[in-house]
């Protein structure tokens, strides 16, 4: 099964979420569930938690298709004592989160090494940082983005991907979200067929197909290997329709959440019939 849909508000409350997505004939979603601008949020209460799982169920939505992300505001790969314990104790909330709505992943991007230390140094702090907060969670899979290497991101190489799960001890709690627009911009070209094949044969050589737990569908506005992370509506960018037609057709993409952050949610029904159309 393809899982189809976007990264939806959960404004008002998660619960909303299942709601938004169910509207624009989404089988997949993103939220955030807390306001992702604040490093701490007051405890879901037992009734949010309540609504939100007979929503999701109503609407057969299971934890399969959920993707949560967390806040913009954490790096686990902070250089300063301070940043990372606040992104820690966030993200460990997070997490717990997550655990408590039923959800089984949580999507973030790896961290920055803010041209203190080395991007090694870097990898090894954020390796640090899923031990000890997987130590302390259960059930929820910490789901690392591939970023477009803008600034002081690290995880724009399949190879830091591969680093950081290498230090993680518990590797049945680890995966990796691919976004289309963040691999295009750091270099990977997705515009036909035939790249396609060699990104992700060399994604699976690298970091391991069995990895893979979720996908961002966007295309990107700037050029291959710009490491300038600017999504576009599908279809309207650099990369164009090939890519998400390859995704739609390929087995390696079923059973996970693929979810679109493209930047007119008005399109996002048009967008995901339009991906559904490919499925063959
Ligand atoms: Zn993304
Ligand atoms: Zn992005």
């Amino acid at each position: 099964m393809k899982f189809i849909g976007a990264h939806v508000s959960a404004s008002g409350g998660v619960f909303n979420a299942p709601v938004n997505a169910k509207q624009i004939g989404a089988s997949a979603f993103a939220l955030f569930t807390k306001n992702q601008k604040q490093w701490m949020a007051n405890p879901l209460s037992d009734e949010e938690i309540e609504s939100f799982k007979q929503i999701c169920s109503k609407n057969g939505y299971t934890s399969a298709q959920i993707l949560p992300h967390d806040s913009y505001l954490i790096n686990l790969g902070n250089p300063t004592d301070e940043g990372i314990g606040k992104s820690r104790a966030s993200f460990l909330e997070e997490m717990k989160r997550c655990q408590a709505l039923g959800l089984d992943k949580l999507n973030f991007h790896p961290g920055s090494h803010l041209k203190e230390i080395s991007e090694e140094e870097c990898i090894a702090r954020i390796a640090e940082s899923l031990n000890m907060i997987l130590d302390k969670t259960q059930g929820v899979t910490a789901v690392i983005e591939n970023t477009a290497g803008q600034g002081t991101n690290l995880g724009y190489k399949f190879e830091h991907l591969a680093a950081i799960i290498e230090k993680v001890e518990d590797k049945s709690r680890v995966g990796v979200c691919l976004d289309t627009c963040h691999s295009f911009a750091a270099g990977y070209d997705l515009r036909s067929k035939e790249s396609c094949d060699k990104v992700f044969d060399l994604f699976d050589k690298i970091v391991g197909m069995r990895y893979l737990r979720g996908m961002h569908l966007n295309d990107a506005k700037k050029p291959l290997g710009s490491r300038v992370d600017r999504h576009e509506s599908l279809g309207a960018g650099e990369i164009g329709w090939e890519c998400f037609k390859y995704i739609m057709q390929d087995a390696r993409f079923e059973n996970i959440p693929l979810i679109l952050e493209t930047p007119s949610p008005e399109l996002w029904p048009q967008e995901i019939a339009t991906l559904k159309s490919f499925i063959q």
